[in-house]
């Protein structure tokens, strides 16, 4: 351990940070409802459409995934388009649809907030507020978020440093609300096959430096349907304490993000074989816990 502390090629400077674990050495835990994220809880999966379309999209969606084991719903309904002539989401249309589905299924929600004059209206049906890739170091909502208790899901910048995603998790902590989940989504590299490149060296190393739970987004870090599976395997292992996955009914008729996001048939067999994967890492949790 020791040789791996001197090893280690990040040091981050300012002392006395509450994101780090030399400050708060015990894992953080995040309770939404009966879902519990990070220490020694079992990996979770939040799964669903990238954009809420419609009532029985997301309600199908919602149905299946939960079926085969998700144990959260996601659904952008305020959606950060390149283009501004592209679907935006329905809004509070969307957030609206993403209730109904909850109190069918039961699942807690995580939604994207963009905007800190939405956060009020977004919270009011979240379970999760997601802040997205795009919007890392967008200061004044991470402090906005920072001023109510809500669970926050706080996607890495596609070009950020470890350094820069802790200082933004660290900005949500210090306004007062430590319910801060971390997500690595992939970072832009000269990656000529796949959108992103998932860095899933980051997991262990978040593990070690901070006591956040870090989940993994395999969709948006691949963009291609067919890496999804074996990278959340990837994830799992390298230490993840969940999965945020883009399941779709008609994947290819998804209005967002078709490429990535996958169907009922390949989130079962997913499921199944994570399933496998955390029996078999119960067996040997001594040999698999890197950090
Ligand atoms: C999303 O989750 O649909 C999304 C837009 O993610 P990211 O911010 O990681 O691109
Ligand atoms: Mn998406």
């Amino acid at each position: 351990m020791k040789n791996f502390e001197q090893q280690w090629s990040i040091d981050i400077p300012l002392d006395g940070l509450q994101v780090l674990r030399r400050e708060h050495p015990e894992d953080t835990i995040i309770q939404i409802g009966d879902v519990r994220i990070g220490g020694e809880c079992e990996p979770i999966v939040i799964a669903g459409p990238c954009s809420v379309e419609n009532e029985e999209q997301i309600l199908t969606i919602a149905q299946t995934v939960k079926q085969h084991g998700a144990k959260m719903l996601r659904g952008g309904a305020f959606k950060p388009r390149t283009n501004p002539h592209s679907f935006q989401g329905l809004g509070e249309e969307g957030l609206k649809l993403l209730q109904i589905a909850r109190e069918e299924t039961g699942l807690p929600i995580v939604t994207e907030v963009m905007d800190p004059r939405d956060i009020e209206l977004v919270a009011r049906y979240a379970d999760v507020l997601q802040i997205g890739s795009r919007n890392m170091q967008n200061f004044p909502l991470l402090k906005t978020v920072g001023g109510i208790q809500k669970p926050v899901l706080l996607k890495r910048g596609m070009a950020a440093t470890l350094e820069e995603f802790l200082l933004s998790a660290e900005y949500i902590l210090s306004e007062g609300n430590p319910n801060v989940i971390l997500c690595e989504r992939g970072i832009r590299s000269f990656s000529d096959f796949s959108r992103n490149t998932l860095d899933l060296n980051i997991v262990p190393a978040i593990k070690h430096l901070s006591h956040l739970p870090i989940i993994v987004d395999p969709s948006h870090g691949t963009g291609l349907r067919e890496l999804v599976n074996p990278m959340s395997l990837a994830a799992l292992a390298a230490g993840a304490d969940g999965l945020i996955i883009e399941v779709h009914s008609h994947p290819d008729e998804s209005i967002t993000d078709a490429f990535q996001t996958i169907g009922f048939e390949q989130f079962s067999q997913l499921m199944q074989t994570i399933n496998h994967f955390i029996e078999w890492q119960k067996l040997h949790a001594s040999t698999t816990t890197v950090y």
